[in-house]
């Protein structure tokens, strides 16, 4: 469903950030991607949603190639939910309009229906009833839980993750992830950069490990994780288990 073929970025002219991504991901694969900071994670699944741009090689997202096609563009937006570490919601909505404002006002559904449907994916996220609340009165774990049920709204068939849980308290992280592990369990395409290696162990199809730009090894969890090849992946590996 995602293709990656030979992709390279730059930032500015010389910061090369992204050496030759290969990568392919197939439907309802779920891929967790690590590595220290600064190595391009946030950058490569941003490239997916095209928050970046790469300047070389191709990138196909269900079959639409990337590039400077803007009807391309927002045809991939729409198959495509993101969370990132910073929950992202807009303050002065309550939860149910957070969730059902991109439903009404871009894919034109009508409010009752919109709001039927957010209900759901509330539900979905055990939050349903905080849906009158604003985001400010919520707990990290609950706004995080907010913004991924405003994700699932879209349909997406692809969901990406930056690190959705580093910047929750430490027992708030437990309910995000499960979350994510139910959503992984219906099948949802998912990519996540997380340090969660629990969540990694228990629905990673596949674990990518980046280093300055380039995925330097990729594995099945348990192998990577018991076995890691790459002198850099070790490294990291014994600094964070
Ligand atoms: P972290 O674990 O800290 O989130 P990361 O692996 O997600 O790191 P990126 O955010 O993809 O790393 O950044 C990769 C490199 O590109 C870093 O050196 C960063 O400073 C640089 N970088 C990121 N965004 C920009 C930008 N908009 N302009 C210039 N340089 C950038
Ligand atoms: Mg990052």
């Amino acid at each position: 469903i995602i293709i990656f073929d030979k992709v390279n970025k730059w930032y500015g002219n010389n910061f090369h950030v992204l050496r030759d991504i290969d990568l392919t991901v197939a439907k309802g694969e779920r891929i967790v991607i690590c590595g220290p900071s600064g190595s391009g994670k946030s950058t490569l699944i941003r490239c997916i949603n095209r928050l970046e741009e790469h300047q070389q090689g191709r990138l196909v997202v269900d079959g639409i190639e990337l590039a400077d096609d803007v009807k391309a563009i927002d045809q991939v937006r729409k198959e495509v939910g993101m969370v990132f570490q910073q929950f992202n919601l807009f303050p002065h909505l309550t939860v149910l309009e957070n969730l059902t404002l991109s439903p009404m006002w871009v894919g034109k559904m009508p409010k009752k229906e919109a709001e039927e449907k957010a209900m759901h994916q509330l539900n979905r996220v055990r939050i349903a009833e905080q849906a009158e609340k604003y985001p400010l009165q919520l707990s990290g774990g609950q706004q995080q839980r907010v913004a991924i049920a405003r994700a699932l709204c879209l349909k997406p068939k692809i969901m990406l993750f930056d690190e959705p849980t580093s910047a929750l308290d430490p027992e708030m992280i437990k309910e995000v992830l499960d979350v994510m592990i139910a959503m992984a369990d219906e099948g949802i395409t998912m990519l996540c950069v997380t340090h969660e290696m629990g969540f990694a162990k228990a629905v990673a199809d596949r674990v990518i490990f980046m280093d300055q730009g380039q995925i330097v090894e990729q594995n099945n969890p348990h192998d990577f994780f018991n076995n890691p090849q790459n002198e850099r992946s070790k490294d990291f590996l014994s600094k964070i288990l």
